[in-house]
């Protein structure tokens, strides 16, 4: 091993680790070009910022910013921004590749990319977050555009960040700019079916690994990590659809009831209280434990590294879907995997949202906006081939659906770079 395919300390982390192991175990099995194989383990380029915020109190607080491009050898990049405590360069880094193999697997003309600021928004005003997202868009404005880099919500973002980042890019050109990021509000160019399509895509991918497997989905037990954007949407599609929903959680806590919560009543608690803690006629029930409470499937839908070897032999489900990016540890991985526990891997399972905001982005190029039945339908047609090709795959080369998915990714972008060739 050269010097150079030894871990990069600038990046190190966790998630980066994981990413790049990923890569070099799939690079193996595909037998991918050495030379691509090297260009694919770095980012094509990574920025970090600093963001000094006027807060609250009149003082002036400095958060640390970043923006990585991973690989744009299939079109502009793409990518969510995300506010978080545990944000760094190198998870960053690794979510940016995780992004260009979602986008390549999904066949969208995007590569990868993310950004995000380190602080905890739950804690900011409003005053401070769109102080916060004003200057840290300014600070990364050379890298983002419609045909670069288009951002869009992620963990801590929302469809108010996305307007905010629109209205500071559009003032720099001295016109608005819809088609810089995606997730925006619908009246300044937001597509319908955007904020709900990562957790209907949830569910079109636990309903096609449910027919595959010659399951029903009604009356299947279902939990919930993280009931926010992603875990929210798929909970309340799932109970239409006649699951039981016994259990979900967010940042504060965890509910359950295996008899079934009732959804309704759940987002009229939550509308009020602002957490699904001490929602009446459910028992509590805390985040590490929700994980290995009896269900049929287990979504988790918050933050990563939530499965792990330390409680992955516990795991009472039998189909795990990946909302959130990386909520499962290699360790756990394979710990699932000898068990028989079916893992819709996130660059499949949580692709619905790059998808619709793909068609965001073609709306807005285009002027031209679509019917909500439309997206739905054209969401669930491509969610449904990319599982077909990652399940029919996953056979042929008797895989689990994580490195199906991964090779079929990859071998897209190293294709891509083969065909390119190497600048200068
Ligand atoms: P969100 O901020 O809307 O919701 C996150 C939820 O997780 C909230 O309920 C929050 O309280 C909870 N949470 C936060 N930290 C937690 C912790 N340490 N333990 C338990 N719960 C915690 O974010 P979101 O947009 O729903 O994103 C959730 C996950 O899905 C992230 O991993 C994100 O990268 C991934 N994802 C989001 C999208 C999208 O379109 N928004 C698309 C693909 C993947």
């Amino acid at each position: 091993m050269t010097e150079s395919r030894t871990h990069h300390s600038e990046f190190d982390s966790d998630l980066h680790r994981t990413a790049i192991a990923q890569l070099d175990r799939v690079a193996s099995k595909l037998k991918l070009d050495p030379d691509v194989h090297e260009r694919l383990r770095h980012p094509r380029r990574a920025l970090v910022v600093s963001v000094p915020v006027r807060m609250d109190s009149g003082n002036t607080e400095v958060f640390t910013g970043y923006r990585v491009h991973h690989n744009n050898v299939l079109g502009p990049t793409k990518g969510g921004v995300r506010y978080d405590a545990e944000v760094s360069l190198g998870e960053v880094t690794a979510l940016a590749m995780l992004m260009t193999w979602k986008c390549a697997l999904m066949g969208l003309p995007y590569g990868g990319a993310k950004g995000g600021v380190r602080c905890i928004p739950r804690q900011m005003s409003a005053q401070e977050l769109e102080g916060l997202t004003r200057r840290y868009t300014a600070e990364i404005i050379l890298l983002i555009g419609p045909d670069l880099d288009i951002p869009a919500p992620d963990l801590g973002t929302d469809e108010q960040t996305m307007a905010w980042m629109m209205d500071t890019y559009s003032m720099t050109q001295g016109k608005s700019v819809p088609g810089v990021v995606t997730g925006k509000p619908l009246i300044v160019g937001g597509s319908k079916g955007r904020k709900e399509a990562t957790g209907r895509g949830i569910v079109y991918a636990l309903a096609e690994a449910s027919r595959h497997l010659g399951q029903d989905l009604r009356g299947r037990k279902i939990v919930v990590q993280g009931f926010g954007n992603v875990g929210a949407v798929a909970a309340r599609l799932l109970w239409a659809e006649g699951c039981l929903i016994v259990g979900v959680s967010d940042v504060r806590g965890g509910i359950w009831n295996p008899r079934g919560l009732d959804l309704r009543q759940l987002d009229a608690h939550v509308a009020e209280a602002g957490t699904v803690t001490g929602f009446p006629g459910a028992d509590a029930v805390s985040n590490a434990d929700i994980i290995t409470q009896p269900c049929d499937v287990l979504i988790p839908a918050a933050v990563g590294s939530q499965i792990h070897a330390g409680n992955a032999e516990r795991v009472k489900a039998s189909i795990v879907v990946e909302g959130a990016n990386g909520p499962t540890t290699p360790e756990a991985d394979v710990i699932l995997r000898e068990r028989g526990v079916t893992v819709i891997p996130d660059i499949l399972a949580n692709a619905g949202g790059v998808v619709v905001s793909y068609f965001e982005w073609v709306q807005g190029l285009q002027h031209y906006f679509w019917d909500e039945s439309e997206i739905t339908k054209r969401l669930q047609e491509v969610m449904t081939r990319a599982f077909g090709r990652v399940w029919a795959l996953g056979n042929k080369e008797s895989t689990d659906l994580r490195t199906a998915a991964l090779m079929e990714g990859i071998s897209r972008v190293a294709e891509a770079h083969r065909v390119r060739g190497l600048y200068p």
